[in-house]
């Protein structure tokens, strides 16, 4: 007989895009309950949950590197140590994948929450931790989170988590920092701004050849509730209402066009197409393969 190990496969996975390759990099998890959502009634909610035989909120933290025109980018970093001991594993499973992170030019944010932004400096030591990488992001994100009057209204776990974990991680590659209002902002990727969840948060879409991915950042946290009641939003959004408005577009959009989409809050590996089904929407997790085609 084998022996087993507790520990599983890392959280890698490979997809290619016509000749762009797309790898998930998965930063663990994070559970918690549905108190935080809003707008949805929060016992109907719970049993979609159940009914999809998951007694409560598990949210996957996901970040996906782009690699594309022999260069490399990381979309998001995930959570450092600063959310929960069951995330903050990018640059492990980085490097499970073969990857340097010192071979990464470009870091893309979606936006600048700390499970998405809390993994590019090490704070014991203010190390980068993508020592060679252009950061990139909207420039609505940097405005708004070092805006102390935004700060001023913010509760004590907003600042702390939000604005606090932001500015700190974000700080040291200031002199390598590029802003932009949407556009191609890496070879094959444009950003397709999608705002709500935060002032700046952008969906980035992958093209080459004939085929598309959208990776579409934070449209979704609790995908089982939110693709039944797209209204329903959660209670770090900055703007609920502009938040469903966003979700809602992009849903019509990635729906009526069938692109295969990425999400940083979908199950890892994170590839799925929606479909409409009257007024809501279902979710198709992407059948995985073993091997990945090489053309
Ligand atoms: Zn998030």
């Amino acid at each position: 007989m084998s022996s087993h190990t507790s520990q599983q496969i890392p959280g890698v996975y490979r997809r290619k895009i016509g000749d762009i390759l797309v790898t998930s990099i998965s930063d663990g998890y994070l559970d918690g309950t549905l108190d935080v959502m809003r707008n949805v009634d929060l016992e109907r909610a719970g049993q979609i949950l159940r009914d999809a035989f998951r007694p409560a909120r598990r949210t996957s933290v996901n970040t996906f590197l782009i690699q594309s025109n022999g260069r490399m980018a990381l979309v998001d970093t995930g959570s450092g140590n600063y959310m929960a001991p069951t995330a903050g594993f990018v640059q492990r499973n980085l490097a499970a994948g073969g990857i340097d992170p010192r071979a990464i030019d470009t870091v893309l944010l979606t936006h600048m929450h700390p499970d998405h932004s809390a993994g590019l400096t090490d704070m014991t030591n203010g190390e980068l931790l993508f020592p060679n990488a252009e950061l990139v992001m909207h420039e609505n994100e940097p405005a708004h989170w070092f805006d102390d009057g935004a700060l001023a209204k913010a509760n004590e776990r907003e600042a702390k988590l939000f604005f606090q974990a932001g500015r700190e991680q974000v700080a040291p590659y200031r002199k390598r920092t590029r802003l932009f209002k949407q556009g191609e902002v890496f070879p094959g990727v444009t950003a397709i701004p999608s705002h709500g969840h935060t002032p700046g948060h952008t969906a980035y879409l992958v093209a080459s050849g004939n085929e598309q991915l959208m990776i579409w950042g934070d449209t979704v946290h609790v995908p089982e509730v939110q693709t039944a009641f797209p209204e329903a939003g959660m209670a770090f959004d900055t703007d609920l209402a502009a938040a469903a408005a966003s979700r809602k577009r992009m849903f019509d959009r990635v729906s009526v066009d069938r692109v295969l989409i990425a999400g940083m809050h979908l199950h890892f590996p994170a590839f799925a197409r929606l479909a409409r089904r009257g007024d809501a929407y279902a979710l198709y997790p992407e059948a995985w393969v073993h091997t990945l085609e090489v053309n």
